[in-house]
């Protein structure tokens, strides 16, 4: 059996098992965004660990990237796992796969614009590896931050009742790539040009690729929600609001829906989305890369929570639906009435 037939989620469940059983220290180990470790640098002080790369011909195209937002990327999006736990990060460490003919000068930009969005987000870049790739870059990096042992937020913890908020907009990466590679958005292996001119003003267009090239982890917005102690659950939306929200729910053990009418997309984007698949929403849902903060709070709390990550960032967070008992129809409620399943998330060998 291939990687492929196997899938993603099946794959790290066979690798686990044949890994040997964490001690005590590791308080959450392989399922979550990061990993939580004891023995952090003061009294009730916790680690986050978290790793993720970015490929050549999966993540990005060598010649339609700058180097500079590759570099920022590769940190953002460990960023924004740390900012899902509701960590401050602290420490990277980089590798690098490098095929022998790339321009030095173009790794030179990666490390300016991994070292600019380091300075942003006080993270200190301490070691890494070079490595010679027959082809197709890759940069790996290693993220550890660290957070209040009682402050840090889990997918698991989610409660019947609990009101489901995201922070930002989502679908606008989406729409970008769709923008570069087409409508299925998915894979930026082969390039293609949309024949007709896409139906949305050239502003969104610019909006749009901005947010796939230099996506903004919530780093503070997470500090301000873990710190906040009201909510319950949280995980960061890079595979997609449908698919993450099915791991925070999944996670929890219990089920979820959520209102199309209040999905923060803009309009622009539904349009976008129904040119190039048929489906208003499926940006929305489906698209991956949005790097925005999915969490869940008590109703009474979510008003209050909301209110604190605006006025402390500047951030807008909507409040899209309602976490539900185990076993309770969910999915996404149309504006017509008609509730339908999300559908599957996205497997990075789908
Ligand atoms: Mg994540």
């Amino acid at each position: 059996m291939t990687v492929g037939e196997l899938g993603e989620f099946a794959l790290i469940r066979v690798l686990q098992g044949l890994l040997p059983a964490s001690g005590p220290e590791v308080l959450v180990g392989i399922g979550d965004d990061v990993a939580v470790l004891e023995g952090g640098r003061q009294d009730g002080l916790v680690w986050l660990a978290t790793c993720d790369v970015q490929v050549e011909g999966s993540h990005f195209l060598r010649e339609a990237v700058a180097p500079e937002d590759l570099g920022r990327k590769v940190l953002a999006v460990n960023l924004s796992d740390i900012a899902s736990a509701g960590g401050t990060p602290r420490f990277a460490l980089v590798s690098l796969g490098l095929p022998r003919d790339l321009e030095a000068a173009f790794v030179e930009g990666l490390y300016r614009g991994l070292g600019q969005e380091a300075a942003r987000f006080g993270v200190q870049v301490v070691g890494g590896n070079v490595s010679r790739v027959p082809q197709g870059l890759f940069i790996d990096l290693f993220l550890i931050g660290e957070a209040p042992r009682e402050e840090v937020l889990l997918r698991s913890g989610a409660r019947p009742g609990d009101r489901i908020l995201v922070t930002g907009t989502l679908g606008d990466a989406a729409a970008g790539v769709a923008l570069l590679v087409g409508p299925s958005g998915r894979s930026p292996a082969g390039t293609r040009v949309p024949q007709e001119p896409f139906p949305v003003p050239q502003d969104y267009l610019l909006r749009a690729t901005g947010r796939r090239d230099r996506p903004e982890p919530r780093v503070r917005e997470g500090r301000v929600i873990g710190a906040s102690r009201l909510a319950t659950a949280m995980i960061d939306v890079s595979d997609g609001l449908a698919g993450d929200l099915g791991h925070l729910l999944q996670c929890s053990g219990v089920g979820g829906r959520i209102e199309a009418s209040r999905l923060p997309v803009a309009p622009e984007n539904r349009l976008l989305a129904r040119a190039t698949t048929g489906d208003e929403w499926h940006f929305a849902l489906h698209g991956g890369e949005d790097y925005e903060l999915l969490f869940t709070c008590p109703p009474e709390a979510a008003g209050l929570l909301a209110d604190r990550v605006r006025e402390a960032t500047g951030t807008p967070v909507t409040d899209i639906g309602e976490v539900l008992e185990p076993g309770t129809p969910g999915g996404l409620l149309l504006p017509d009435g008609r509730l339908v399943e999300f559908g599957g998330g996205w497997d990075h060998f789908g």
